[in-house]
């Protein structure tokens, strides 16, 4: 890692919701080097070890450099011509919702505005959902629900001006760190109660005064039980109630009935009376009490009603739109806000405006002076990839996603895009989904795109190009402008720029607008290109007369039409799919902590790779006993839907009956381990949401009869193995491989993989017993260049050195190259481990001797490890560690 830039260009991570400055060099050789913004307001400088790993992900490799037609390059012209001909050819004798566009919350603003435009606008059809659908749809339905209108009240001072912060469904420490690292400053200074709510005992548990394991799925039991319980107490506002809402006397009954009492809460949500009773009463006393939630509560065939549970507290007690109180969805998507701005969601139009409202949509097409335009809501993203497998839609053009991996069901999602008569994607990467698509589109990665995005707590903010796209790669809002101008919407898509296409979003939220809606940036619809370029972070609303204060609601009054916010009764309800006998454990999916997505950036940086360098599903020791499953094993998983591999953790977060997959694992990076291919497409009736924090499963051991690992310079896909997974280290890759078969089969499985060597370059061993297999070989210089070890289960030899050895691209000495197939060095050196801190890159040995040597605690490890003193996501794995060497000096 080279040392940050004191300068650079301001750009944004493109990452998480909270939306951190990033302040990117280009050193002479080229070297990519970041650090945090010190006067972005989101950060103040800070990073994550993903946002700080940033200049390690602007590489080439694997980059799309060129149009593709059925696999052979082709020009732009010939490309974008072929994919306008048959979109207009399609909706020319199918209509226009046989076509669909599958976007991302990684779009910029501006990507995301003309993609909406041409689906909605001119070709006339609803069409266009976004994979932010899997992210917060539930929160976009509870507040219109609510509020009438798409707003996140909060911002993020009032997570440190607030007395108590309750996070639910979010695991702020690993999916929104700087933001986490803020609330943990602030609470160090100021004493503010935590309460965590989340079936498992993740790094947010840790750093909390009360940690509430409910049962998966019963958010709306203990948020229905808290809203009686403030009506019981009196610590509703009354005049807040009867100035500001509707529906409150309904909303109290109904959850009165379903949660009558502390005790009834606390056995149907599987938690103890006293922790149900210590939250409520903390909630109640608690004037300034701010409520984070995430994709736990979203994720779910009923996210829609817990979003409203919760929001019904905050309106019961008027604690909303004023300092340190509020309820407060936060994003996982770096632009998903953008997307929800431009109308990026099938069902809604631009500029928070809704196909719900006549006057809406005549208003949009007058604007566009597109009278084509789409009348009616498309098909959200569960529901389109069912009509992309059964021939409804014809023609899709999937953008900057990969679904076929991250979609529940994913299955049944990429026979849907093999059935599919037209499958355009663009793309940064080749990833799982672009292997369908008859067409492929480089696009411009981060760095080498410019436009806006608007985090979490609706602040714009400019990412900005420092790099030239390489090879013929574009940016999307200029691939899906170029399309248009084919298929005959030349004048509606003229930009030259992103700045020009800002302008028009602007002034398209201020079209009509007399205040009805709250999304009104008109005051920057007239910002020239160089303002535009100096752009600094901003809230919105920003109109062109009237309030552009950064806290929304902040009057009582509210986007409605009488002016109210609307209390919505809503009762518990089951999951969508119960565990029975045949699948008894619920399984939970997400994110781990330093990896993104589907991978295709961080699982590109060995650092990020380094501290679950493996798929790991975490069991409760309790359910592993039961399964006969120990730490390590390797198990499988099957849901009604499909089923993955992964290695057993156990993990004593994780409540009996329930498991964790974390859900980045692409065919890419290993055989079968996608959350993907076991979750629920079921959704939620309001949000179109699909379920992916819970689906019932089995788990059984597979059994492995050997193991192998291949480190390799080569860029290999393993076929034909039970099981394998590869990280990339300094220089190559590490492949691990295992299997049921015969040891001598799996012998010859890893030999073919290897491939054909030269004999000169190879040197083997294979012991007498057949069980143990050696090789390695070496370049033209004398250097690692493969080294492949085949071994019974629990007898390979740690890897530190072999992996060094390939980084180091050195010429092997010969006491080492004596060493090599043994895997051992022949001197010692200092193990490291698996690496815990991924900014400093700190192993699990180096803090664990830390420990030995005396250290007690995490500020103790930092100054001997420097571990955790970056962005603080390790600190709760490095606290784990220090109570662990406690409890066993105890004993
Ligand atoms: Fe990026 Fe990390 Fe900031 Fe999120 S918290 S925006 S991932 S640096």
């Amino acid at each position: 890692m080279r040392d940050a830039p004191a300068t650079g260009v301001r750009t944004a991570c493109p990452y998480c919701g909270v939306g951190c400055g990033v302040l990117a060099g280009v050193a002479e050789d080229g070297a990519v080097t970041v650090r945090g913004d010190p006067e972005h307001p989101a950060n103040f400088g800070r990073l994550c070890s993903k946002g700080a790993a940033l200049g390690e992900t602007t590489g080439i490799d694997g980059r799309l450099l060129s149009p593709e037609i059925g696999g052979r390059q082709a020009s732009w012209d010939e490309a974008l011509d072929l994919v306008a001909s048959r979109f207009a050819q399609t909706i020319a004798t199918h209509g226009p919702d046989a076509v669909a566009f599958y976007v991302s919350g990684q779009l910029l603003t501006e990507d995301y505005y003309v993609a909406n435009k041409l689906m909605k606008g001119f070709i006339g059809s609803g069409n266009i959902d976004t994979n932010s659908r899997l992210c917060m749809a539930s929160s976009v339905a509870g507040h219109k629900r609510a509020f009438g209108e798409d707003i996140v009240p909060g911002v993020y001072e009032d997570l440190e001006q607030a007395d108590l912060v309750v996070l639910t469904g979010s695991n702020l420490a690993w999916c929104h760190p700087i933001l986490h690292q803020r609330l943990l400053a602030a609470r160090r200074t100021r004493g503010t109660k935590i309460v965590v709510v989340d079936p498992r005992r993740t790094a947010t548990a840790d750093d909390c005064d009360l940690h509430l394991a409910i049962d998966p799925g019963t958010d709306v039991k203990l948020f229905n039980g808290l809203l009686a319980h403030l009506e019981r107490s009196g610590a509703v506002d009354p005049g807040f109630v009867a100035a500001s809402t509707a529906g409150f006397a309904e909303a109290v009954a109904i959850a009165g009935a379903d949660a009558p009492s502390p005790a009834h809460v606390a056995a149907a949500c599987g938690v103890a009376e006293v922790d149900v009773r210590a939250f409520y009463d903390l909630f109640a006393a608690t004037e300034r009490s701010v409520t984070v939630y995430s994709q736990g509560v979203n994720q779910s065939a009923h996210g829609t009603d817990k979003v409203n549970a919760i929001i019904n507290c905050h309106l019961a007690t008027g604690r909303i739109g004023r300092p340190g109180m509020g309820p407060f969805s936060v994003t996982g998507q770096p632009n998903a806000m953008g997307g929800r701005e431009v109308g990026g969601l099938a069902n809604q139009l631009a500029a928070h405006m809704g196909f719900d409202r006549p006057d809406d949509v005549d208003r949009v097409a007058r604007f566009w002076n597109a009278p084509s335009a789409a009348r009616t809501a498309g098909l959200k993203a569960v529901d389109l990839f069912r009509a992309v497998g059964d021939g409804r839609v014809k023609a899709l053009w999937i953008m900057g996603t990969n679904p076929a991996v991250s979609m529940p069901d994913a299955a049944r999602v990429r026979s849907a895009l093999r059935a599919c008569e037209f499958v355009v994607v663009s793309d940064v990467t080749h990833t799982d989904t672009t292997r369908h698509a008859d067409v492929l589109l480089p696009a411009a990665a981060w760095g080498e795109k410019s436009g806006m995005v608007t985090n979490s707590e609706r602040r714009m903010s400019r990412q900005r190009a420092f790099l030239a796209p390489p090879g013929d790669a574009r940016p999307d809002w200029r691939i899906v402008c170029d399309v248009a101008q084919r298929m005959g919407f030349g004048d509606a898509f003229d930009f030259d720029d992103p700045a020009a296409i800002f302008r028009e979003h602007a002034a398209l939220s201020a079209f009509e607008n007399d205040g009805a809606r709250l999304f009104d940036i008109g005051a920057l619809a007239s910002m020239g290109d160089a303002d535009y370029e100096r752009f600094a972070p901003t809230h919105w609303p920003q109109p062109r007369h009237g309030d552009a204060s950064q806290r929304l609601l902040a009057g009582g009054r509210f986007p409605t039409p009488d002016g109210r916010a609307r209390f919505v009764a809503v009762r518990q309800e089951g999951p969508a799919l119960a565990v029975d006998a045949a699948r008894p454990i619920a399984l939970n999916t997400g994110r781990a902590r330093d990896q993104w997505h589907t991978m295709n950036r961080t699982g590109r940086v060995p650092r990020l790779m380094a501290n679950a360098p493996e798929p790991v599903i975490e069991i409760a020791p309790e359910d592993a006993a039961r399964q006969g499953l120990a730490e390590g094993d390797l198990a499988h998983v099957s849901s009604r839907y499909g089923f993955a591999r992964a290695r057993v953790g156990l993990s004593k977060g994780q409540k009996p009956g329930t498991a964790f997959l974390p859900m980045h694992w692409s065919g890419r990076f290993a055989a079968q381990a996608g959350a993907g291919a076991l979750s629920s497409p079921l959704t939620d009736p309001f949000s179109g949401q699909p379920e992916l924090k819970h689906v019932p499963v089995s788990i059984r051991r597979e059994a492995v009869a050997w193991t192998g690992v291949l480190i390799t310079r080569r860029d290999l896909r393993p076929t034909g193995f039970v099981h394998w997974s590869r990280r990339p280290v300094e220089s190559g890759w590490i492949y691990a491989l295992c299997g049921t078969e015969t040891p001598d089969q799996g012998i010859l499985l890893s030999r073919q993989l290897l491939g054909a060597i030269a004999r000169d370059q190879l040197v083997e061993y294979t012991d007498r017993r057949g069980l143990t297999y050696r090789a390695a070989t070496l370049d033209e210089a004398g250097a690692l260049a493969d080294a492949l070890l085949v071994a019974p289960p629990g007898q390979l030899p740690s890897l530190d050195w072999l992996a060094s050895l390939l980084g180091s691209r050195a010429p092997l000495r010969p006491a080492e190259r004596m060493a090599l197939l043994s895997g051992r060095s022949p001197v010692p050196m200092p193990a490291v481990g698996r690496i815990v801190c991924a900014c400093h890159t700190v192993g699990v040995t180096q803090i664990a001797a830390a420990v030995a040597g005396g250290c007690r605690s995490i500020e103790a490890i930092g100054e001997s490890t420097r571990a955790g003193t970056n962005c603080g996501s390790c600190r709760s794995e490095i606290r784990t560690m220090i109570d662990e060497a406690r409890l066993q000096a105890a004993e």
